[in-house]
Order: C-alpha cells, then structure tokens, then sequence
C-alpha cells in the first residue's frame, strides 16, 4: 500500500513544473549545475523536483526550514541518482536539518550529518553550505549521507548499494575491498591522501567518503585510484571528469 501511494506520489510530482525561482537558487548554491546541459539537466531537475515533492524536511534546533533549503538538500540527493533509472530513496522518509554541528543524543561529539537505516537524514545546514561553497575538497555532508542512503536501500550499511546487475556484485567486491584493505595499511594511515581518513572507519563510510572523492576531486582519484574511480563511474553512470555527461551519450 505504501509502495503504491509512493508511485502516485512521484507520478503526481512529475508532473509539476519546476519553478524559476529553483534555478536562481541552484545558480548561487549549487555551482554543478550551470554545467549540466541538455538533457542531463533535465534528467537531474526531475530528480530534484520529485525529491523535493515527496520527502518531509523537518527543522531542528530552532531552524525554520525554507525553500531554499528544501532545493539544495533536494540537489545533492538528486546528484548522486541523476542517471540512474527507477527511485533509489525509497526508505527515506525525512530529513531532519539543524542550523550547525549538533550534539547526537547518545554521542559526546558533535556531529554533522546521519543517515539512519529506517528512514531519516539528519544534516546541518552550516556543513551542507560548506560542502557546496568549496567544491573540490572532497568533503561534502549531504552527498556523503545521502551515499549512506543510497547504501542502506539493501537493509545493510555494508558499503554496497544496490547494484545493477548480480554480475555487478563480484567486481564491486573486489575492487572495494582491495581499496578499503590498502586505506587501512598503516603507512597509509599515516600519510595524507585523496580520500578523506575518515574512509578507514568502515566499509560503509569508506564507500561514502569515496563518493564524496568522486565527485569533488574526480581528477585526483582517477591519477591515484584508477579503478576505484572507473568502479564509481559504471556505477552513478556519471563522468565528473567529462562535466557530468553520461557515458552512454559519448560518442
Ligand atoms: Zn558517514
């Protein structure tokens, strides 16, 4: 039944135009966009508007959320799918957004962003316009929580999403496990890299830190991490080096 109203749900918001308004506010925050073109900015507005229709974004911490937020959250969710066919969010319900780093309840840190397994984001606001602001630093909350999401939609925070094919999974294992295993030798950990540290927590935050890589500092990880970056392109179907142009349009 849930499944159902979903369906109707990004059915009926497809249908809504997508607002002006929208594209000023990508235009001053979301600096990717202006190099979409063509049909890839179509794909990736229809993205965003049916995220946007069919998520709850809730504020904390005394943030009012306003539509401006709605849009760039609803941009870094949308950017990570842009080429992939069918509805990747579907066990996100909602997103919850403070004003900055925020204490989590059972922590003694402060953090700035979660994804839970059953269905919420938790992100703030400060680091997600941090992450935009600078683009090319390989740190970027919102994709790195919405790569989280994108990892859970098996049940599992295990560091593989859904992949598109069963062949798919062998490869993906490989080539995962040989990066994560290297990030973890110690002579590694002791020197800086072009992924973030962070990566060698866990499987699933070394897959969402690569992510955040892949997009932010695309030439890099292809010069030091080959096929880590080609593992990434077959699978978000995105190029971030050939200006987000999918593959399949290459001539
Ligand atoms: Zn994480």
């Amino acid at each position: 039944m849930l499944g159902l109203l979903d369906w109707w749900r990004r059915r009926r918001s497809r249908a809504l135009p997508f607002p002006e308004a929208w594209r000023e506010v990508l235009g001053r925050r979301v600096p990717f966009h202006a190099r979409l073109v063509g049909d890839a900015r179509a794909r990736f507005e229809e993205k965003l508007k049916v995220f946007f229709h069919t998520k709850h974004f809730i504020g904390a911490g005394g943030l009012e959320v306003d539509e401006e937020m709605k849009v760039v959250v609803s941009a870094a969710a949308a950017r990570l799918v842009m080429n992939l066919p069918g509805e990747h969010y579907q066990r996100l319900t909602e997103i919850l957004i403070y004003p900055g780093a925020y204490h989590h309840g059972d922590r003694d840190r402060v953090v700035l962003g979660e994804a839970h397994k059953w269905g919420t984001v938790v992100l703030a606001w400060d680091a997600v316009r941090a992450g935009l602001a600078n683009s090319q630093d390989g740190h970027d909350t919102a994709l790195h929580e919405f790569a989280h999401v994108l990892d859970v939609a098996d049940g599992a925070f295990d560091g593989t999403p859904v992949l598109e094919s069963h062949a798919a999974y062998a490869p993906w294992a490989q080539v995962m496990t040989r990066e994560f295993v290297r990030m973890r030798g110690k002579k590694a950990l002791r020197r800086k890299g072009v992924l973030r540290r962070y990566g060698a927590t866990n499987e699933a935050e070394f897959f969402a830190v690569a992510t955040e890589t892949f997009f932010e500092k695309p030439r890099q990880m292809k010069e030091k991490h080959p096929e880590l970056y080609e593992l990434l392109r077959d699978h978000y179907e995105v190029d971030p080096l050939a200006e987000l142009e999918p593959r399949a349009e290459e001539a």
